[in-house]
């Protein structure tokens, strides 16, 4: 079955983490032994073969660099314009991807149809199709850029990633849009662009979802009342963006599965996280919903993590697959296992793809 994976940081494992993504992943992860920088060296779990073997025929990947100012909390580039370099050689990769035939860039509906109708069950040797997302907007030094971001095909953007931003505040942070945020969302809004609500923080959701009256999606989030941090969503978020009309893409990150998790003491295995699991979060949400039409996947699987940080049946993306099994074992019906593996952000692109 099609498998849309609606969040992936391509570009940022190729660029940041010096991954050839083409290579197969036994041979990604052996050139990495030895190496210490990232604690998920030579457990990583994407690769193009592994997406094709897991039957990824469509995904969204990122562009990401943020901007981190002298007393921010995480690590960052010092000006927005080095940012902004970062985010080009990410997509100086994808464009490489494309020439390999490994990627094909998604832009509108029709070029969506044009993909899907060669892909069928997504297990093809055909260009995988990926929309172009950007996760953190600091790079984008003024608002002429995003306009130049379009034009490259950029397709959605979520303000806010880790900390204080530029132009919203992320996970771990406070406080709203302010008044380049709130530009932000008004250009992306006439621009016919996504927003993606995941790692705003709560004040600078509220504001967001106030001033952008376009399409909006959350790609990589779960659930605040099963792991209770402010990186999930609430109840009450989860029902505004479901009547937004939003999809909302489960992440497979295990801190955000099981509550409890210690980074550096927890395991998959001794903390019990695993595809199940996570389907805690997506069945949460079809509840709130009464449906299965705003779940879908946006697994995340390489955003800094590896098999040290997953479920536990997850050795690659391509076990991405086993997810409609479990869907069925939980009493899902065909219909909403399709729908939730790629039925729901494939209807949520179509119409966001639109020309205006
Ligand atoms: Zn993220």
């Amino acid at each position: 079955m099609l498998i849309v994976d609606a969040h992936l940081d391509l570009a940022m494992n190729a660029i940041e983490w010096n991954r050839d993504l083409s290579q197969d992943i036994d041979a990604i992860r052996a050139r990495e032994h030895g190496q210490t920088d990232r604690p998920d060296r030579g457990k990583g779990t994407v690769s193009f073969a592994e997406m094709r073997r897991g039957h990824v025929g469509l995904c969204v990947g990122t562009q990401i660099a943020r901007y981190a100012a002298r007393e921010h909390p995480y690590p960052g580039w010092h000006s927005q314009e080095q940012a902004w370099a970062m985010t080009q050689a990410q997509l100086a990769w994808y464009r490489a991807m494309e020439e390999r035939g490994e990627l094909l860039q998604i832009r509108d509906a029709h070029q969506l149809d044009a993909h899907l109708a060669g892909v069928r069950d997504g297990a093809s040797s055909a260009p995988i199709g990926y929309v172009l997302s950007l996760e953190g907007a600091d790079s984008l030094v003024t608002l002429s850029h995003l306009e130049r971001a379009y034009a490259y095909g950029l397709r959605a953007v979520g303000p806010g990633h880790y900390g204080p931003g530029v132009y919203a505040q992320g996970t771990n942070a406070e406080g709203g849009l302010g008044v380049r945020g709130r530009e932000l969302v008004r250009e992306m809004e006439r621009l016919g662009m996504i927003l993606d609500a995941t790692h705003l923080c709560d004040e600078s959701f509220r504001e967001a979802l106030d001033h952008f009256h376009g399409h909006v999606w959350a790609s990589h989030s779960n659930c605040r009342a099963i792991v209770d941090h402010n990186r999930q969503f609430t109840d009450d978020q989860i029902r505004e963006l479901i009547d937004r009309g939003a999809v909302i893409g489960a992440a497979f990150d295990a801190w955000m599965i099981v509550p409890g998790w210690v980074r550096g003491q927890s395991t998959p295995e001794n903390a019990g996280v695993t595809l199940d699991r996570l389907l805690d979060h997506v069945d949460r949400i079809c509840q709130l919903a009464g449906n299965a039409r705003h779940c879908g996947i946006g697994s995340d699987l390489d955003g800094g993590f590896g098999r040290e940080q997953c479920p536990s049946d997850i050795a690659t993306i391509a076990d991405l697959s086993k997810l409609p099994e479990c869907l069925a074992a939980r009493g899902y019906s065909q219909e909403d296992i399709e729908l939730i593996a790629h039925g729901n952000f494939i209807r949520f692109l179509r119409q966001a793809l639109r020309p205006l």
